[in-house]
């Protein structure tokens, strides 16, 4: 079919244009105009008979108002969305309704100005990484529009992430430390919980205490508690708590990477005590202990020959005993275990 646009003259074809820039059910293609880099879609509803929400007497079309949206980029330039919309009124001169405009939130939802689409789009390009302001950027549109539409969209698609993670039987506990921007000094806990079969945090909780982690999984559905067969942990004897109270017949699972943390901390706290009782203080830099701190907490397959002997030599200096090397030892086979 041949649109007739302002300037230009595009020939289109209708069907594929919906699919590929609208795709939706009862919105038709007004108008497709390409002028230099910018693009503009108009489109338009084809809505049915509409009634009044209020006394259901049959509607009519009292304005069409043009109301533009950024939409996704084409060919490389931000197109623009022009939405002729249908304002309505009630037929029925006893009604009080006032006139509303149709709205559709499938291509945009109200008072955002990207299409839906497109803010979703941004979403997901500022959840991998990106800055609101290259998005915007791109887009061609304020920093704001992006950044309004992408807490909305954002904080939808995290909701239906959690729907969609609610099945699984794997969840894990982790903390994580921050320091807020605000002056605090210390460092403030969070604790994050996943879905380790799928790979996905399914919540950030402000705390690494007992009773706030067991709150949250005492609310969890019945169902929700019933499926979860393994609960992964760090070391840490809350979080075991928060699995043997609310989710007792969950299997606890240590991650090898905290098994193998707490073997390095133990392995130093060896060091530390034998550089102290042979020393008399604790270590200095020329002493032989102080010297292989680094080195004892590396893997033996990092370490080359030289490397090796060195910390063979200083360790007969400085453990005669051989308890820091007996350590060594059974923190590398703990490593191999894994
Ligand atoms: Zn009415």
């Amino acid at each position: 079919m041949r649109l007739k646009t302002e300037n230009t003259f595009v020939l289109v074809n209708h069907t594929e244009i919906l699919e590929a820039l609208v795709g939706l059910k009862d919105v038709q293609v007004l108008a497709y105009e390409r002028r230099g880099p910018k693009v503009t879609l108009v489109i338009e509803q084809t809505p049915g008979e509409v009634l009044c929400p209020s006394c259901e007497a049959r509607a009519h079309v009292k304005e069409r108002p043009v109301v533009s949206y950024v939409d996704l980029p084409v060919y490389g330039s931000a197109m623009t969305l022009s939405w002729k919309k249908h304002r309505y009124c009630c037929v029925n001169p006893a009604c009080s309704t006032g006139s509303w405009v149709l709205s559709d939130h499938r291509i945009a939802a109200k008072n955002c100005l990207l299409t839906t689409r497109a803010a979703k789009w941004a979403t997901r390009q500022v959840g991998d990484g990106r800055t609101v302001s290259e998005v915007a950027a791109e887009l061609s549109c304020d920093w704001h529009t992006v950044n309004d539409a992408v807490l909305t969209y954002g904080e939808a698609l995290l909701a239906a992430d959690r729907k969609r993670l609610s099945i699984t039987s794997a969840i894990g506990l982790d903390e994580t430390s921050f320091v807020k921007h605000s002056g605090h000094a210390h460092p403030h806990y969070a604790t994050t919980v996943a879905d380790v079969q799928n790979h996905q945090i399914i919540e950030i909780l402000p705390s690494r205490n007992y009773v706030d982690v067991a709150k949250w999984v005492n609310n969890q559905s019945d169902s929700w508690k019933e499926r979860i067969v393994y609960g992964a942990l760090d070391m840490s004897p809350a979080y075991a708590a928060v699995y043997s109270v609310a989710l007792p017949r969950a299997a606890q699972v240590v991650d090898p990477y905290h098994v193998v943390s707490l073997a390095n901390r133990a392995l130093d706290a060896v060091r530390r005590r034998v550089q102290r009782d042979q020393l008399g203080h604790r270590g200095r830099r020329d002493d032989p202990l102080y010297r292989v701190r680094r080195v004892l907490l590396m893997g033996e397959e990092k370490l080359d020959d030289k490397a090796a002997h060195r910390l063979m030599s200083l360790l007969q200096m400085g453990d005669p005993e051989g308890e820091v090397a007996i350590s060594y030892g059974i923190k590398e086979r703990l490593r191999d275990f894994y």
